[in-house]
């Protein structure tokens, strides 16, 4: 495989969280890495600007969604 570590960003966390608090942490930052599709241009250009606040780069919308990624 890669180079990749497992542990993913979640290093950062160093030891003091257990394995699966780790792999919530991915399977979440991996969903907000991902573009996200925008409902009102259908365009995938939303980015997450900030806890439940996204950003359509395309019309410029901003709304609320979930915290950690928009409502699927
Ligand atoms: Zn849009």
């Amino acid at each position: 495989m890669g180079k990749t570590k497992k542990v993913w960003t979640t290093g950062r966390f160093g030891v003091r969280y257990g394995k699966r608090i780790r792999q919530l942490v991915i399977d979440i930052e991996r969903k907000q890495k991902k573009k996200h599709t925008c409902p009102y241009c259908n365009k995938q250009t939303v980015k997450r600007l900030a806890k439940g606040i996204w950003k359509c780069k395309k019309c410029g919308v901003k709304f609320t969604g979930k915290a950690y990624y928009p409502g699927e």
